[in-house]
């Protein structure tokens, strides 16, 4: 049934209900300029009551400076009429009553009523500028530290070439990692992990000055920006600064975390002119920072381009390596002086690349060390060693294996569940693996190695302090250590001949030793005088050439076999 006509005055009464129901401002507009009605949605974004609006210019509406502007353009909308949608993309704005601008859309229309009449339907786009703002900063920014992010930096990089090259001057891109960070992602959790990073932007926003960028690339890398250095001195003293902020202890669960960073820097236009060269140069320099010990920054210098890239290099492949399978123990015999039998064998690392061939460990462990690959290596020696300790036993073999820990390994929190792991997933007993730590990592942080230690003790781990002699330490505070072991440095073993002075220092140590309680093996013997000395001396076990080199598994099953033979025949 059609609906029954409405009378004038209701028709009327509906489309004024019609009007204020609107989401959108409705603003009525005569030739004139002037407004001859608003609707309710129109007071609300204005601010203004429909009354004052009523009546008054439409240039109310617009801010002062654009008003002349809009004038013109309403004589000639009124030339010409036309509709006109919503999302044509300008950038308009309404001047409030109380002073505020808001952002909105404007659709228009036209009617020849009352003598052409336009009507101007306005929406009010704050939530979407707001959201449009977010995203951009989400897209532009880090989230977690609110710092710049990787994309939006190499803008700014770009930027700055584009201004230094213009006006002439220098500036200089720091490239910032925090040493051993993947440590406390690993032993306190990823949360901590980013307590640390909140804190490190914190502490680098504090000492950089506003005109600087500060980025967070990624992971525990940072960039820092500092825009028109006047010389070189003013960037050392910005990375001085830095360094310091970060070396700061940071307390966290009542811990007290030493955290520090490497600084590498490169300097337009002296290093180089693009900013992909530029950020390669500033890692590089970073690298070598982290290389030269801990908390410390370097300037790219040209020749490290050579021997960085062969780090670099050699980086990559060693982590093909490890996930391809490119790694192997050796183990090398340590032989008892007295009775000439193998007592246990240090595990040493071997790696063959398809490209590069065998590189050393000489070679390799301090670039890994450089780069936190040690952590994963370390694991995979730990799980490989395991496996050999319960493979020989099982074969009626049983054998103690010596494995190296880094620096790095010892600080994990987590090392002594992984060890614990290892040995359960394996079934190796846990009276067959030894730690050699060196006698400088041991004493780097004493209380906390000494903590570690002791759990690995707890386990049935022997341990063994490898190097000795090169550290320094004395061998008092070897009494506060869990050590049952000590290995004298081949240095000294090497000279022992030649050098009364170095022979007095092995008897020495040998001496020290067995008053501790400790047991003493010689590393690197070569030839059968210096094993003579050290019969005399009393050490208790060597490793060395004259006895063999490290050799595969399977070669040192066949001297295990050959030397059971042998003993066997002898008590026959
Ligand atoms: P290190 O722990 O002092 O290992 C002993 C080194 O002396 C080994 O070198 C071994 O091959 C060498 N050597 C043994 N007998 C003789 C000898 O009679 N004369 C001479 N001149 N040298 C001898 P390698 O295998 O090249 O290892 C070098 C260093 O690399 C090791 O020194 C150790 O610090 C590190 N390394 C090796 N494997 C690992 C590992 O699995 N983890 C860690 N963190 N470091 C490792
Ligand atoms: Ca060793
Ligand atoms: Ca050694």
């Amino acid at each position: 049934m059609a609906a029954a006509p409405l009378s004038p005055a209701d028709e009327g009464a509906l489309i004024l209900a019609a009007t204020n129901a609107a989401p959108d401002g409705i603003l009525l507009v005569d030739r004139g300029g002037r407004i001859v009605m608003a609707n309710a949605a129109m007071e609300s974004i204005s601010g203004y009551a429909a009354d004052e609006l009523c009546g008054s210019p439409v240039s109310l509406l617009l801010q002062p400076a654009l008003r002349e502007a809009h004038g013109r353009h309403l004589d000639s909308y009124f030339q010409s009429p036309s509709r006109r949608p919503m999302g044509m993309g300008r950038d308009l704005w309404i001047a409030r009553k109380d002073g505020r601008s808001v952002p909105v859309d404007i659709a228009l229309g036209y009617t020849d009523a009352q003598g052409g009449t336009a009507v101007a339907f306005v929406r009010d786009i704050s939530e979407v500028r707001r959201l449009q703002a977010q995203m951009h900063f989400q897209a532009t920014h880090d989230t977690l530290t609110g710092l710049v992010n990787r994309w939006q930096f190499g803008q700014r990089l770009e930027q700055a070439i584009a201004e230094a090259a213009l006006g002439g001057h220098s500036f200089a891109l720091l490239v910032l990692d925090l040493d051993d960070f993947k440590a406390v992602n690993d032993g306190y959790g990823h949360a901590a992990g980013d307590r640390v990073l909140v804190e490190v932007a914190r502490r680098l926003k504090s000492v950089l000055r506003g005109g600087d960028t500060l980025a967070r690339l990624g992971g525990d890398e940072f960039t820092v920006l500092l825009p028109q250095i006047a010389q070189v001195r003013d960037v050392e003293q910005v990375a001085a600064q830095v360094l310091a902020a970060l070396c700061q202890p940071f307390q966290m669960h009542g811990f007290e975390l030493d955290f520090g960073a490497s600084l590498g820097i490169a300097v337009y236009p002296r290093d180089a002119q693009d900013a992909p060269t530029l950020m390669r140069y500033a890692d590089m320099a970073m690298y070598h920072a982290k290389e030269s010990g801990r908390a410390n920054y370097a300037f790219y210098e040209p020749p490290l381009g050579a021997r960085m890239a062969e780090k670099l290099q050699l980086h990559e492949r060693l982590k093909l390596a490890l996930a391809y399978g490119g790694l192997h123990l050796h183990y090398q015999p340590q032989v008892e002086v007295g009775s000439g039998r193998i007592q246990a064998v240090e595990a040493l690392l071997r790696w063959t690349d398809p490209q590069l061939g065998e590189v050393p460990p000489a070679r390799f462990i301090p670039v890994a060390e450089a780069t936190g690959l040690i952590l994963a290596v370390g694991a995979w020696v730990i799980g490989t060693a395991c496996q050999q300790i319960a493979e020989w036993d099982r074969a009626g073999l049983p054998l103690r294996v010596a494995i190296n820990l880094s620096a790095q390994q010892l600080r994990q929190t987590d090392l002594v569940e992984q060890i614990e792991r290892s040995l359960a997933l394996h079934g190796a007993r846990p009276d067959l693996l030894e730690i050699e730590v060196t006698e400088s990592e041991a004493m780097a942080d004493p209380a906390q190695a000494r903590d570690v230690l002791c759990r690995l003790q707890a386990l049935g781990v022997c341990i063994a302090l490898d190097d000795f002699g090169t550290g320094h330490s004395s061998l008092a505070y070897l009494k506060h250590l869990p050590v049952s072991r000590i290995k004298i440095d081949r240095e000294f073993i090497h000279p022992l001949l030649h050098s009364n002075g170095d022979a007095v220092l092995v008897q020495a140590i040998i001496v020290l030793a067995k008053t501790l309680g400790l047991h003493v093996v010689a590393e690197g013997v070569e030839t059968a005088e210096q094993l003579g000395l050290l019969a005399q001396y009393g050490c208790d076990a060597y490793q060395g050439w004259l006895y063999s080199r490290a050799v595969a598994p399977a070669h040192v099953a066949q001297l295990l076999l050959a030397q059971r033979a042998s003993e066997d025949s002898a008590v026959l």
